[in-house]
């Protein structure tokens, strides 16, 4: 069924096409200019560090994220297969090396850039994944640059005072190796500035996905996944901020208004897990033409930090990459999910078991079954990829979202 309503268009998005252009040529103009430095950092990392010492910093996953957007991952992975990359490691990693050993970059034909800025350091934190560390090793002996990193404790139930002391030495650590590094100091007061900047970005991020949590959702997951580019790409800066307050302006407009993204809206979904990049089109007008919201992720979730309220910058950072819901523990994932759905008044769970990241995959170890149990809604689980169409099939897909779909209608009758 197609349906004959038409979306309505966010405005803030050509706002946020000319942020893009200038962050990347911006980092272009860095990478070529000897008295500036750039960094590449994960997408939870130490940026605020990285800022603070002035550096201009990229981020390679959303260069992955690009790729698959683009639909040339796959193109990509054989390059860094035939390196000894195993084909079903992390994807991104996959196709963003193969992508540097091909030549290949969608910033090209995007902004008229050769490609990701050449790094003068990269920085990254496993507080996501162990995948980043080898991925950033590859790119460090590729362009002579330092690799430097924190490794936070993993899957962690309660955040204690403790594990917050021990990332808390590790971003000491990290500091003192960038300082013998450029042989400068830190400028602590450049820090709090990034750190309360970065929170601010932060919370106005939250702010966003919050106004999901009426009905109608003025906004969608799939909306999510394009404006969520400035709280990673941009996060420490006042584009950030501003480009947050413009957008959270428009989406309350959507909530007094009643506008929904999707006109007439029948069921909410939550989304667990990765984006299928390059299927976002195609799965955003299937749940369009569904008359289905995904109204809440625990994807667009991941760069929603708890507010810095002032005091030892370090420590906010610490505590905020410890917390976050990769990083966590199976019983609070699974907790978390329960109230989330509760707070965005969700009819159903969506699992993504993206076959090259069991990271930021929750429906591995039993999760979906004992979440359909407790909370009586109906789960479906979807085998996928974050960017290698080969581990997903669109009409299976797409049949078992319809049928999901009918469950979810099964319940009104
Ligand atoms: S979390 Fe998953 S997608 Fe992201 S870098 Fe790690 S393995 Fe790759």
């Amino acid at each position: 069924m197609t349906r004959t309503a038409k979306r309505v268009k966010i405005n803030a998005q050509g706002t946020l096409r000319s942020l893009m252009r200038d962050y990347f040529l911006n980092l272009d103009a860095a990478a070529s200019d000897p008295d500036r430095l750039v960094a590449w950092c994960t997408s939870v990392g130490p940026c605020e560090i990285l800022t603070a010492f002035g550096y201009e910093v990229y981020f390679p996953e959303n260069h992955g994220a690009l790729l698959g957007a683009r639909k040339i991952s796959h193109e990509c992975i054989p390059a860094a297969v035939g390196v000894g990359y195993c084909a079903e490691s992390c994807s991104y990693m996959t196709s963003d090396i193969g992508a540097a050993l091909s030549g290949v970059s969608p910033l090209t034909e995007a902004y008229g850039i050769s490609g990701p800025p050449r790094p003068d350091l990269l920085a990254y934190s496993t507080n996501q994944c162990r995948e980043v560390q080898d991925w950033w090793h590859f790119f460090g002996r590729r362009h002579d640059a330092k690799v430097l990193g924190i490794c936070p404790p993993t899957h962690v139930g309660e955040v204690t005072d403790a594990h917050v002391a021990f990332v808390r030495h590790e971003l000491q650590e990290l500091i003192n190796h960038i300082e013998g590094h450029l042989g400068r100091k830190m400028d602590y007061a450049r820090l709090e500035q990034a750190v309360s900047l970065s929170s601010r970005a932060s919370s106005l991020w939250r702010c966003v996905l919050d106004t999901a949590r009426t009905r109608p959702s003025p906004m969608t997951f799939f909306d999510g996944l394009i404006h969520m580019a400035p709280v990673i790409l941009m996060r420490g800066s006042q584009d950030a901020i501003d480009y947050y307050n413009l957008l959270l302006d428009e989406m309350n407009g959507r909530v007094s208004g009643g506008i929904g993204a999707i006109p007439d809206e029948r069921f909410r979904i939550y989304w667990d897990g990765m984006p299928v990049w390059p299927k976002v089109r195609e799965m955003s007008e299937k749940f369009f033409d569904l008359g289905v919201a995904v109204s809440a992720s625990t994807y667009c979730n991941s760069w929603a930090f708890e507010d810095y309220a002032g005091g030892d910058p370090l420590e906010w950072m610490a505590r905020t990459s410890t917390e976050i819901f990769i990083n966590r523990s199976e019983t609070f994932k699974q907790q978390f999910l329960i109230e989330m759905c509760e707070a965005f008044q969700i009819d159903g769970i969506i699992f993504h078991n993206a076959r090259t990241c069991p990271n930021n995959t929750n429906s591995r170890f039993g999760m979906a079954q004992r979440l359909r149990d407790e909370t009586g809604m109906p789960v479906l689980v979807f085998d996928g990829d974050l960017s290698d169409v080969r581990f997903f099939s669109t009409a299976q897909t797409m049949t078992n979202m319809e049928a999901f779909v009918e469950q979810l209608e099964g319940r009104l009758r």
